[in-house]
């Protein structure tokens, strides 16, 4: 056996051993799930004297002081996340290039064929198994333990194990895929290739959004047609009412894995659908179901998967590139002999350019986060006006709070926050339901109303 075969089967048992401890992790039930029915605290009840913040402040007492306290604990726990899964990942591919193993992956993928695109295929897959099993210990630990710890994962260890194993084949070949034309591209286009392979990434993106829901999803959950018109009619009505062209509502069991609640509008034309997962039906109260709905179909509206795609990330991803450029060829004429990298054509250079990423990626964690936080608030804003919804809206953002911190301060908003707050999004359709209080008639003048009109 080779020193790096030992190493290899070494990290097989470490990753097994984990394996085991994590089995043992105590389960954790369901006891910080919130109500599923909307009650309208007294202070955001309709009536002359509604106050915002006092119709906020009454629907945060609704969370229990001990859930507060935990979703806090969850979420705060996730901002230190980020920065160790920074620093591991770092540190993995600082030990593949110093401890040459990529040099060696290299090696191999070039004894088993001659054949470049096949080599650079051979050695992405060996990268991206070995750098599976050496992110195993925090990945469990974040992905597993820490997700049972706090309540939210539904799954056994087997179960979960064999999610992640889909996501590595998964990450193979669409992955393998990618890098095949990159590095085609490089080779070809020594001195403009960053242009073409931010060009090429921008077109794979795309590609995988759209295939996405019908061919991606699918691997993991199964999702089925919504038949209860009940739960569909309103649903569809709402689309209509926004020229949304959907015919169908799906559902999705991502109650197989976690107990957080979600929907989303996705596809092109004719698989244009709206999914919503079992979690959301089953907790969720009809005006809940309908606030999630119409700040869905905000973001289908208000085309937001289009700017992005067309818009946000080409910048992003030229930018990328191009630092990616220049870190790379300075990188190289320091440490290129050292970690026996040929040059910028080389396959070895993966876990360096994965370094770099991930630093540009690290400092731009609060950039990424605005955009996709304004985006959602847009949304918000675009359900409270469709679904005229907002005690729904509220209830939404307190079932929400249990993965969530309800009360940042706008730093910690800024740089952490990929969704509006709790708070935030609370007092919003307070504030909505302030403008629009005709829409909710108090409840002891509708009484007096159906009383009078009674023989
Ligand atoms: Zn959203």
């Amino acid at each position: 056996m080779t020193l790096h075969a030992r190493a290899l089967v070494a990290l097989f048992v470490l990753f097994f051993c984990f394996a085991a401890a994590a089995q043992q992790a105590p389960s954790s039930n369901a006891a910080n799930e919130m109500p599923s029915v909307t009650t309208v605290p007294p202070a955001a009840q309709p009536s002359p004297n509604f106050n915002v913040d006092a119709a906020t402040e009454a629907y945060l007492a609704q969370i229990p002081a001990s859930s507060r306290a935990r979703s806090d604990a969850y979420f705060e726990g996730g901002y230190w996340l980020i920065l160790w899964d920074f620093l591991y990942g770092a540190a993995i591919c600082l030990l593949l290039l110093h401890l040459r193993w990529s040099a060696y992956m290299r090696n191999l993928a070039e004894r088993i064929t001659r054949f470049k695109p096949l080599q650079t295929f051979i050695y992405w897959a060996e990268y991206s198994v070995v750098v599976f099993i050496l992110g195993a210990p925090l990945g469990i630990y974040e992905g597993y333990t820490r997700e049972r710890q706090y309540g939210l994962a539904t799954q056994t260890f087997g179960p979960w194990a064999w999610d992640q194993t889909k996501g590595l084949m998964i990450n193979v070949l669409l992955g393998g895929l990618l890098v095949m034309l990159l590095f085609g591209i490089v080779r070809r286009l020594p001195r403009t290739w960053w242009l073409w392979g931010a060009v090429v990434t921008m077109l794979f993106l795309i590609f995988t959004v759209l295939i996405g829901p019908v061919y991606l999803q699918p691997i993991f959950n199964k999702i089925t047609r919504l038949n209860d018109p009940k739960i569909t009619q309103p649903i569809l009505s709402l689309a209509r009412a926004n020229a949304i062209p959907v015919r169908d509502v799906y559902q999705i069991d991502a109650s197989k894995q976690t107990t957080r609640m979600s929907a989303n509008v996705s596809g092109f034309g004719q698989t244009m659908r709206i999914t919503m997962n079992d979690n959301l039906l089953r907790r969720g109260s009809p005006e809940e179901i309908k606030a999630v709905m119409g700040h869905e179909m905000g973001h289908y509206v208000l085309n937001h998967i289009y700017k992005d795609i067309l818009l946000f990330l080409p910048i992003v991803i030229v930018v990328g590139f191009g630092l990616l450029k220049w870190s790379l060829d300075w990188s190289l004429k320091w440490w290129g002999g050292n970690w026996q990298i040929r040059g910028i054509g080389d396959i070895a250079i993966v876990p360096l350019v994965v370094l770099i990423l991930s630093i540009f990626g690290f400092v731009m964690t609060p950039v990424f986060n605005t955009q996709t936080r304004t985006e959602e608030r847009e949304a918000d804003m675009y359900g409270l006006n469709a679904a005229r919804q907002p005690d729904g809206a509220a209830q939404g953002a307190i079932h929400l709070g249990e993965y969530r911190k309800m009360r940042p301060s706008s730093v910690e908003e800024f740089i952490f926050f990929d969704h509006p707050s709790g708070y935030g999004r609370i007092h919003r359709a307070m504030q909505w339901k302030a403008e629009n209080l005709q829409l909710f008639e108090p409840q002891a003048a509708q009484e007096s109303k159906t009383d009078s009109s009674a023989p």
